[in-house]
């Protein structure tokens, strides 16, 4: 069929044909099929959803753009978790560590990150001389003499993805769940992995408020995982608030180190080590998640997760010495509380207003091209449930540019809830599926 009529197939509510979605697809990225036409596509699919099958051929068109990675000179399962991104969110610096020192090669493309999210190759990048642009035989080497490889996307895996992704952020056609779930799983499933898992956020700081849309996604990437015969399990996690106390690029390299000694924050804490058991589970490397767990805690005890952080960090170009000594880390030059007027006990944090009070500080992107400061950032001295007294700092502004703290000190201010009564504790991983 020619694109005119897939178009009017799709905004009829017809099913379309994998050979017919995988032509179009192949069209867009060559060039024959134009932005107006993939534009009219989006938002037919938008609007009319996409039915398992056409779901599992339009993910395979985009996985099958570009090259797909073979890491099978590696040997054993190779694995690897997406997180659909919040904030706080310094799962990836700990977990691939973490999971490689317990014998799971982890190949891992990660993103920037934009808005209110963090991106985990921002965070490796305040790590002094740490690069995430290496090239993929490098990357082949790295997974296979390590253990574990984290670099950027690269222009030759998943291109279709990289152009339909700009074309939806113009075409109000980004918050759609089939759309979502096939850019991300033809993205990983292009990094050559053996088994994914997810953690789906859920909440105010997350892309998804519900835990209905977010099981639905989940559903949706599973699905797609199991189309390509790849295992995928996906827990649920809260992102009410953010994870851990620390936002902003260096400050979150400093508590991903020290959750591999053991001296994190125990909400940061149990969301990797649930994403890590997982992943050690789907690798063979334990027979369930309680097996797994005492793997994690060992390397944890015996600091070999630190020193594989360190093996990491020198096979990529970085100082591994400012892991050993995180003071060599970037410091912002000041630092100032935001203080509480009245008592009480924290209720609630909103992450999103957090995430961009952190953009605004310098630790995030507002544009693809912005440039961002490693050293600035937020401790949260207080989270939910914690008991608060009049004066005391909620959270600490690392900073360096006087002119921007009076504004951010008001934005993180206004994010926290302060109330009476302690709020009951809400659980961390809300579901699991697979
Ligand atoms: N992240 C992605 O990689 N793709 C989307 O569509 C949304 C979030």
């Amino acid at each position: 069929m020619r694109p005119y009529e897939l178009i009017k197939a799709k905004r009829d509510g017809q099913k379309l044909q994998p050979a017919d979605i995988a032509a179009f697809i192949d069209g867009y990225t060559k060039g024959s099929v134009p932005d107006y036409q993939m534009s009219a596509m989006l938002m037919a699919v938008f609007f009319r959803g996409l039915d398992d099958a056409e779901l599992g051929a339009w993910a395979k068109a985009m996985l099958f753009s570009g090259e797909v990675l073979d890491l099978s000179e590696t040997p054993g399962l190779k694995v690897d978790k997406h997180s659909t991104g919040g904030v706080g969110d310094k799962v990836s610096l700990s977990l691939a560590p973490l999971a490689a020192a317990c014998g799971v090669p982890v190949p891992m493309i990660s993103g920037r990150g934009l808005g209110h999210t963090g991106g985990t190759l921002d965070k490796l990048e305040s790590i002094p001389g740490f690069k995430v642009d290496l090239p993929v035989s490098e990357y082949r080497r790295l997974v296979r003499e390590v253990g574990a490889c984290l670099i950027g996307q690269t222009a030759t895996l998943a291109p279709a993805d990289k152009k339909l992704y700009a074309l939806r952020d113009v075409t109000a056609t980004v918050d759609c769940i089939p759309l979502i779930a096939s850019s991300i799983m033809s993205k990983k499933l292009a990094e050559g992995i053996d088994a994914l898992v997810l953690d789906v956020k859920v909440g105010s700081g997350a892309f998804m408020k519900k835990v209905e849309d977010a099981r639905t996604l989940a559903r949706t990437m599973i699905a797609i995982g199991r189309e390509m015969g790849k295992k995928v399990v996906a827990l649920l996690t809260d992102m009410e608030q953010p994870l851990g106390r620390t936002v902003g690029n260096a400050l979150e390299v400093v508590e991903a180190v020290e959750m591999l000694r053991g001296n994190a924050p125990a909400d940061y804490t149990e969301v990797t080590l649930a994403l890590t058991a997982e992943m050690l589970v789907l690798g063979g490397k334990a027979k369930d998640t309680k097996e797994a767990r005492h793997a994690l805690f060992a390397s944890i005890k015996d600091g070999s997760a630190e020193k594989k952080l360190r093996e990491l960090v020198k096979a990529q170009g970085g100082d591994p010495a400012a892991i050993a000594d995180l003071s060599k880390l970037p410091r912002a030059k000041q630092t100032a509380p935001v203080a509480v007027s009245t008592a009480g006990f924290v209720q609630a944090i909103d992450s999103e207003a957090v995430g961009l009070a952190a953009m605004a500080l310098g630790a995030g992107r507002e544009r693809t091209d912005s440039v961002i400061d490693p050293a600035v950032g937020f401790v949260l001295e207080k989270k939910v449930g914690d008991a608060v007294s009049a004066g005391e700092p909620l959270v600490t502004v690392h900073y360096n540019d006087d002119s921007l703290l009076d504004v951010v000190k008001a934005r993180v201010a206004a994010a926290y809830r302060i109330g009476p009564e302690r709020p009951a504790p809400r659980p961390l991983v809300l579901e699991r599926l697979e």
